[in-house]
């Protein structure tokens, strides 16, 4: 054996190289608040199911602070329930919460222990992509979950591909650098619409936004010559 050779193959000794191959039919979507998962890449992923990928969501928190006047266990119980119905319309596999506090999700992450969580998660479902919130989001929630989610691949050395998605904005100049990849959803988008209406514990908030779901989805079809349609930005 030559030095060279020998070098490499102390290198590449059984823990360092025990790499984990992702599926290429596993998808999953990280995100903050139940119904982000809809909002965002709903159309994509109910596209995705019907080509008989196996989707997999991770909701970092139950949201349930943002509904003060009711108990929090009923509003735990609600979300977890419009979740595992609304993944089941979209032909998920299956729904994790977390269960961390919104505006605490950095703090909590290391303080509750989520990186083995969150990586045992990963390497059983071995995702070939994932769909989570930007960097640059205006929500800090949104942000924060985007940190640790990359620190958490970057830590596992896991590689896949990732997609972000806005839920506010139609378009981000900022982030040009990334390749923007545009989604036909014409036939998904209604049964995104009738997901998000799943949500029922949170019909005040969502279903003022609603204009804007179809408004966003129909400005970035007409640019890209469909019905409707979605855009990410690879950023992975
Ligand atoms: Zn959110």
């Amino acid at each position: 054996m030559r030095k060279s050779s020998l070098k490499n193959s102390l290198k590449k000794s059984p823990k360092n190289s025990r790499k984990v191959e992702s599926d290429p039919d596993s998808i999953m979507i990280v995100c903050a608040h139940s119904d982000d998962q809809i909002f965002g890449p709903g159309g994509t992923i109910a596209k995705y199911s019907k080509e008989g990928k196996k989707l997999f969501t991770i909701i970092f928190s139950y949201g349930h602070i943002s509904a003060p006047l009711l108990k929090k266990e009923v509003i735990i119980s609600a979300r977890v329930k419009e979740a595992k119905d609304v993944d089941k319309l979209m032909g998920g596999t299956g729904v994790v919460f977390l269960g961390l506090d919104e505006n605490k999700f950095i703090e909590q992450f290391r303080s509750k222990k989520m990186y083995p969580k969150l990586k045992k998660l990963i390497l059983e479902k071995r995702p070939s992509r994932i769909f989570t919130h930007s960097h640059d989001d205006p929500h800090p929630d949104h942000r924060a979950l985007n940190n640790l989610l990359m620190e958490t691949l970057d830590r596992m050395r896991y590689k896949c591909d990732v997609y972000a998605f806005d839920i506010w904005t139609v378009f981000n100049t900022k982030r040009r650098n990334y390749p923007k990849i545009v989604i036909d959803i014409s036939d998904t988008f209604k049964l995104k619409i009738k997901a998000l209406r799943m949500f029922e514990s949170q019909k005040l908030s969502l279903f003022s936004l609603m204009w804007s779901v179809y408004l966003k989805a129909w400005i970035l079809g007409k640019k890209n010559g469909f019905k409707y349609a979605e855009a990410f930005y690879k950023i992975r």
